[in-house]
């Protein structure tokens, strides 16, 4: 009943400043009005350009895109066959439970299936959490230059984020836990991070573990953890069952290649797991990024190219920017941050002219860097000396 009025009354308002003369503004605010509060402190986040914009704006053919983390060698071909089959059936809606998928990560991963969430992308995953569990006010504790998404989901869930200081661009885990309060629900980490391209160690992840209370949700987000060699990095499925508060959300947007399709998951208690799943809506996940997910589990030869790729084309890229001397922050990743030590915009639409997207770092307060994906051997090439050739 009070809904049906508080819904009419607005009706009544729109009714009226129909009739006034400066229409347009008046309803821009009025509609503002009804947003929740959180929800208007956000900005739109600002994605890579895609390729197909800048040949548009700029007449550009032959455009290399390096600002999303995509994999330059694209999916396997045994997700691509997958896709394709599953292109016949689309006339079937997918799978809502996502079995099949989650029996195979279930296998690979050696968790069982009921601690399996699936979502369209991990963002998606990440968002389901704070649907879940985060209430309005509640406290959520990020990183400085942590990933965009951690803040913005906070905000949609009108809580609020608490920064803690970066060191040496790394998440400084004892910090972050010295932020719990009380009204403390969430810790997101990236492990590694975008945009800084570092991790943080086992030893630091269990400390943090140990000193926060259980009633303290932690959120390692590991989209980049298949290309990383590092002995110290943590075995977090290892860490669940002694931790039913964490959580581990992986993608295939990034070494599997298939960020178009929309594909991730967590990995939790089976307790967490079954509370994602009354919020998860029906078929969050499409049955050809269900299907080409399953297929790209299993091939392991193109995991194996793709980390070869990726560390051979890493290694070009360092030599030259040392060469060039021009900072960059160590990476474990996919990409490598540059201190361009000018402003980082100009550079980038620079390079946009060379035909070379990469991504500058100013929404992460770092007006100075650029964010460039590894690419294939030509194509890092290609970068370097557009690199050289603006900078000059
Ligand atoms: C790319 C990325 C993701 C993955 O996002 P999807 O929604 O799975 O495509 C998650 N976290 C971080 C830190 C990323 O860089």
């Amino acid at each position: 009943m009070s809904l049906r009025l508080s819904s009419r009354a607005n009706f009544v308002n729109f009714a009226t400043i129909s009739t006034i003369a400066n229409k347009d503004e008046t309803v821009t605010a009025a509609i503002k009005k009804l947003a929740n509060q959180g929800v208007m402190t956000l900005q739109p986040y600002i994605p890579g350009k895609p390729i197909e914009e800048l040949q548009r704006e700029m007449g550009i053919t032959d455009v290399v895109k390096m600002a999303s983390n995509e994999n330059p060698l694209g999916p396997s071909a045994l997700a691509l066959k997958a896709a394709s089959d599953a292109l016949l059936r689309i006339d079937r809606y997918p799978d809502g439970s996502g079995h099949e998928l989650k029996r195979a990560l279930a296998k690979y991963l050696s968790v069982s299936s009921n601690q399996i969430t699936l979502g369209n992308g991990s963002d998606n995953v990440l968002a389901l959490i704070t649907h879940a569990f985060v209430k309005p006010d509640e406290e959520v504790i990020i990183s400085e230059y942590a990933f965009a998404t951690f803040t913005i989901i906070t905000h949609v869930a009108n809580a609020q984020p608490i920064f803690a200081p970066c060191k040496e661009w790394k998440h400084n885990l004892a910090a972050m836990a010295k932020l719990v309060t009380d009204k403390t629900k969430l810790i997101f980490i990236a492990n590694p991070n975008n945009p800084t391209g570092t991790y943080n160690t086992e030893q630091e992840l269990l400390t943090l573990l140990n000193n926060v209370p259980p009633s303290v949700i932690v959120v390692v987000d590991e989209a980049y953890c298949e290309y990383i060699t590092q002995a110290d990095y943590p075995n977090s499925l290892k860490l669940l069952d002694k931790f039913p508060n964490l959580i581990i959300t992986r993608t295939f947007s990034k070494i599997y290649g298939l960020a178009g399709l929309r594909v991730g998951y967590g990995v939790s208690s089976a307790e967490i797991a079954e509370i994602l799943n009354r919020v998860r809506l029906p078929f969050n996940v499409n049955s050809i990024a269900l299907a080409a997910a399953t297929a790209a589990l299993d091939d392991f030869a193109h995991r194996e190219d793709s980390l070869r790729v990726n560390q051979y084309g890493m290694e070009q890229l360092t030599t030259a920017l040392k060469e060039m001397r021009l900072n960059y922050i160590p990476s474990v990743t996919n990409f490598v941050t540059i201190d361009v030590q000018r402003n980082a915009v100009q550079i980038y639409h620079d390079l946009l002219h060379e035909g070379i997207i990469v991504r500058p770092l100013a929404a992460y307060h770092m007006p100075t860097h650029i964010r460039v994906t590894i690419g294939l051997q030509d194509q890092n090439e290609r970068f370097i000396q557009a690199l050289k050739k603006v900078l000059s």
